[in-house]
């Protein structure tokens, strides 16, 4: 059984295609500039050489249709036939309150998902443009939607309500959704395989740092809170994303530069976070590098994100009642040998006690806290590709 996962963005999209009989990645690839001049397509077939494919690409159903001829492709492709695409895996971003767990896509299905476009309205569009092109290019091949937001739909009222009056929930739909749910939900699970453990008798806090960031309180294998919230903007502070802010500065920053709510929601979202206090760049290896050339500001910001992430993992541990195991995954998670140590700083008097030779390690799955560390720190690589080709064999077998 051949599944091929779909993640489209606004003008890119990524895929794999898996092998499910033994989980291995036949091919993948990503398409830039859909719909702008300059569209490429980068594939990697099973030889792993990098074929490019410069060719306008008008939207996703042609950005697709290129990707389908590339898998195909008697050279570089991976399989002989499109027959041999046996489902379709896509990440979709906002569920709503309507799905807490993935589903195949049917006509109903699609309906709600448009009905949650005014909850996601940058993100859904193209996921669901990418369901319905391969609807249109491969018909009679099931379709299944893999949720950001889905497996946060276990918290519980007490994580989920904001302290405002009460009908905008129930009118407007005004509550903590939570996203990353994939990767939260991979890497916990992977956690409980690593340790040997049953997830059922497990409380994990995961912690995904990439440029978006976000931690997850899990207790037995259920999400009950995590930082984002109504949009990926609440929590962390992120690489260009302020997160927790007082809400009244919005107003009144809005008020004295007289700003637009387009202008305000662009400043919080693609010119705060680290980017925002540095002035150096979003990525933390430039911020990284400044810090230690000296730059104040460089070293403010990564002061600020440290103890941003620490403040969340001793407040998790509160609302699970202990943790098990304090998980670190993507980009700066993986990769972050100094950033893992200034967070896991402080946090002895819980049980988390980070070994700094272990630490000393990057995108590879293992135990980094100190032998008799009563709360295990690990890194867990995320796969969040994996989590929806494994959902979308479950529903379509
Ligand atoms: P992601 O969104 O998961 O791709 O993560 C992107 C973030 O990971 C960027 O901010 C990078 O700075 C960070 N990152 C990736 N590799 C490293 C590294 N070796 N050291 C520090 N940060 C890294």
């Amino acid at each position: 059984m051949n599944v091929l996962v779909i993640n489209c963005g606004s003008s890119s999209l990524k895929y794999q295609l898996f092998n499910m009989k033994d989980e291995s990645v036949l091919a993948k690839g990503l398409v830039e500039r859909i719909g702008i001049e300059g569209s490429k397509l980068t594939h990697e077939g099973p030889t792993g050489g990098k074929e490019k494919i410069e060719v306008p690409m008008k939207d996703h159903k042609e950005a697709l249709g290129h990707v389908l001829e590339a898998i195909t492709h008697a050279e570089y492709g991976a399989i002989q036939s499109l027959d041999e695409i046996n489902a379709i895996g896509h990440r979709v971003v906002h569920a709503g309150e309507k799905f807490s767990g993935s589903v195949v896509i049917t006509d109903a299905v699609m309906a709600a998902l448009e009905e949650c476009i005014e909850l996601a309205p940058l993100h859904n569009p193209p996921n669901i443009m990418g369901v319905s092109a391969m609807q249109e290019l491969l018909p009679g091949v099931p379709n299944v939607g893999v949720f950001d937001t889905a497996f946060h739909q276990t918290m519980p009222q007490s994580s989920y309500v904001y302290a405002l009056p009460y009908e905008y929930y129930e009118r407007d739909h005004v509550r903590r959704y939570g996203f990353h749910g994939t990767s939260h939900r991979y890497v916990s699970q992977r956690t409980a395989e690593i340790l040997d453990k049953n997830i059922e008798d497990l409380k994990i806090i995961t912690c995904h740092l990439g440029n978006g960031a976000s931690l997850a309180a899990i207790d037995g294998g259920k999400s009950i809170d995590t930082s984002m919230g109504f949009t990926p903007l609440e929590g962390l502070v992120m690489g260009t994303r302020c997160g927790d802010i007082d809400p009244q500065i919005v107003t009144y920053i809005m008020g004295k530069e007289d700003l637009t709510l387009d202008e305000m929601n662009n400043i919080m979202n693609k010119k705060s976070g680290v980017l925002g206090i540095s002035g150096v760049s979003s990525d933390f290896r430039d911020i990284e590098d400044a810090a230690k050339e000296g730059n104040e500001r460089a070293v403010l910001a990564l002061d600020i994100y440290h103890l941003n992430v620490r403040k969340y993992i001793a407040a998790y541990a509160s609302v699970l009642g202990g943790v098990d195991a304090i998980v670190f995954t993507a980009g700066l998670g993986e990769n972050g040998i100094d950033s893992r140590k200034e967070i896991c700083k402080n946090l002895e008097f819980m049980g988390a006690v980070l070994d700094p030779e272990k630490n000393k390690v990057r995108g590879k799955e293992t135990v980094v806290s100190t032998d008799d560390s009563r709360v295990k720190i690990m890194v867990v690589p995320t796969n969040e590709e994996l989590m929806i080709a494994r959902d979308t064999l479950e529903l379509v077998k």
